[in-house]
């Protein structure tokens, strides 16, 4: 199977972000603009556009996918997607937050990003769902062992010691 470079990669988001005319109720509508003004994703798709590459500058990773740039966006572009593309490339470039490295690791060794507390549990017994299904850690080591996550979370951990 043929890989995707990260140049094919970087012609995929400008062809997503082709539509933008740059009306910016995108960055009015996230979440994460309002907090932290140096991350807009108006700005992200006008960079691409302008410039023809993708700016990696960490501040991709304060996005939380919460989907309402999308949501509101007249022209349809798919700025969460344009988003994680933007992540791949700058993990491509080693460029991954220790945060997401422990996330990584979490996932691997408990097949969850995060647990259920007891209120989120119960609450759902109230409403009749039911019970959360216990994540099969062999299969997600064997998952992460069969893309290649695994090497790259090594990778990741050993960029991240410092040089002596
Ligand atoms: S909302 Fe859509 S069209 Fe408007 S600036 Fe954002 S990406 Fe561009
Ligand atoms: S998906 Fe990301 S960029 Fe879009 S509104 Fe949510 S946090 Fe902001």
């Amino acid at each position: 199977m043929e890989r995707t470079t990260d140049a094919d990669r970087i012609n995929e988001i400008q062809h997503s972000a082709q539509p933008c005319f740059q009306c910016g109720i995108c960055a009015a509508s996230c979440p994460i603009f309002r907090v932290a003004p140096d991350f807009n994703p108006r700005m992200a798709v006008d960079e691409v556009l302008r410039t023809g590459t993708v700016a990696m500058t960490g501040r991709e990773w304060f996005c939380a996918y919460c989907l309402m740039c999308e949501e509101r966006c007249p022209m349809e572009v798919a700025l969460s997607e344009i988003l994680i593309d933007i992540k791949n490339l700058s993990a491509n470039d080693g460029k991954v937050p220790p945060s997401i490295i422990e996330m990584m690791d979490v996932i691997r060794f408990t097949g969850k990003v995060s647990h259920a507390s007891k209120r989120t549990e119960k609450k759902r017994r109230e409403l009749g769902l039911p019970e959360l299904p216990k994540p099969d850690v062999d299969e997600v080591q064997t998952i992460f062992e069969m893309t290649g996550a695994l090497d790259r979370l090594m990778r990741f951990r050993e960029a991240e010691v410092e040089p002596e």
